[in-house]
């Protein structure tokens, strides 16, 4: 008997949100890292993968981390930063942007988002500062740039730091540069969630190299133990505060693989953003949603986000999709809405396009694996929805 035979037909298969990415060498790397005898931090698939980025983006100085709030945070020690300091950083984000600030006792100071790309408001970040400011935190939302040439000038005037949290940017670039690699420091991520992963996974990019030294001494439980496997002292020794920030070789080893289909991993995702964004243009046009301004070239195919007119737009698209078998999801409960954000950090200014924003925002599902076919369903159940409420 065949599918046409049966007289229901069978439920179409469900979409999922996301699904972590594999290419399929992993298991071999995670083999080879275990028969090399290597599997603390540190060891050849670690070195391979900061030589990956040193090269391709190309970075100045990449540390592996074992995720992208350990990089943060060893961004935030590099930042020296202390109570009653202040980052400026937008409130559209997750969490791990502002706890590692918080966690050396510095103020996150929110700043109103941009409409177009949903990233920090660059025109919002000199009023913001103060002479307590250290340190700016752009966050290149969905992989798409923030206005660097401005932010960099603002920090150049007022001699302040700048921390890239690149966390969703994999191979995302700025007139030519790649991002995590223009601020002093750059933050990316590994996790499952990300392009590119390794479960938990992260680096630190340090641009400026005044700083490599002490972030490799931070990563290292404080010790000099970097320059002694260089050989470059005798032994090595306790010298200033830090953590336990490296990734295990495994986990190195998961990553490593990725990184070889790297172009391969973002040219699909990319063709995915490109297949939602024209296939969604005639909605856009009859003003029911609005859709990214950035063509796939500008992003990476991290998310495909749109934005329903309002928050019970979005809530009766949401179970429209979810009904379907699609599953469409909103984005952050904006820092400075959430307890934390309320007890450790404050706004500069009313955060009036973020809060209306993430009242409205709808990420359609994004993986790498995701078939046109099912691109397709999604853009017809979504203008099925409008079809009915128009
Ligand atoms: C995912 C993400 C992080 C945290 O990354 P982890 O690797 O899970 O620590 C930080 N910032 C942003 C913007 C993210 O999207």
């Amino acid at each position: 008997m065949t599918d046409a035979a049966v007289p229901s037909g069978p439920a179409p298969e469900k979409i999922p949100f996301g699904r972590p990415t594999m290419v399929g060498r992993e298991l071999a790397y995670i083999e080879e890292a275990i028969r090399n005898g290597t599997i603390a931090g540190g060891g050849p698939f670690m070195k391979r993968c900061e030589a990956w980025l040193e090269r391709e983006l190309p970075a100045r100085r990449a540390l592996m981390a074992h995720s992208c709030t350990a990089a943060l945070e060893m961004a935030a020690m590099l930042a020296e930063v202390g109570p009653g300091d202040e980052v400026i950083m937008p409130s559209f984000t997750f969490s791990s942007t502002a706890t590692a600030f918080v966690l050396r006792g510095a103020t996150p100071v929110f700043v109103d988002v941009r409409p177009d790309t949903l990233n920090i408001d660059e025109a919002l970040i000199e009023p913001a500062i103060t002479p307590r400011t250290r340190a700016i935190v752009p966050v290149h939302y969905a992989g798409v740039a923030c206005a660097m040439d401005e932010i960099m000038a603002i920090a150049d005037r007022h001699k302040l730091l700048v921390v890239e949290d690149a966390a969703q940017a994999h191979l995302s670039h700025y007139k030519g540069r790649a991002l995590g690699t223009i601020g002093h420091l750059g933050c990316l991520s590994f996790h499952e969630t990300k392009n590119i992963i390794s479960g938990e996974g992260g680096a630190l990019l340090v641009n400026d190299g005044r700083m490599i030294e002490r972030a490799e001494i931070l990563r290292e439980k404080g010790t000099d133990r970097s320059r002694f496997f260089r050989g470059e002292v005798d032994k090595y020794t306790w010298r200033d505060i830090g953590s336990s920030y490296c990734p295990g070789e495994i986990v190195s080893a998961f990553l490593y693989a990725q990184f070889e289909q790297a172009e391969g991993i973002i040219a699909a995702r990319r063709a995915s953003y490109e297949a939602y964004r024209t296939g969604l243009a005639s909605l856009a046009r009859a003003g029911h949603v609005t859709l990214p301004a950035a063509t796939a070239d500008e992003a990476n195919g991290h998310i495909f986000w749109l934005l329903a007119k309002d928050a019970a737009a979005r809530a009766a698209l949401l179970a429209h999709l979810n009904g379907r078998g699609i599953n469409a999801v909103f984005h952050y409960v904006p820092l400075h809405s959430a307890p934390a954000g309320l007890r450790y950090a404050r706004a500069h200014g009313n955060l009036s396009v973020t809060d209306d924003i993430a009242s409205r925002l709808v990420r359609l599902p994004m993986y790498l694996g995701l078939g046109e076919g099912e691109v397709a369903r999604v853009i017809d159940a979504i203008a099925a929805f409008y079809g009915k409420n128009a």
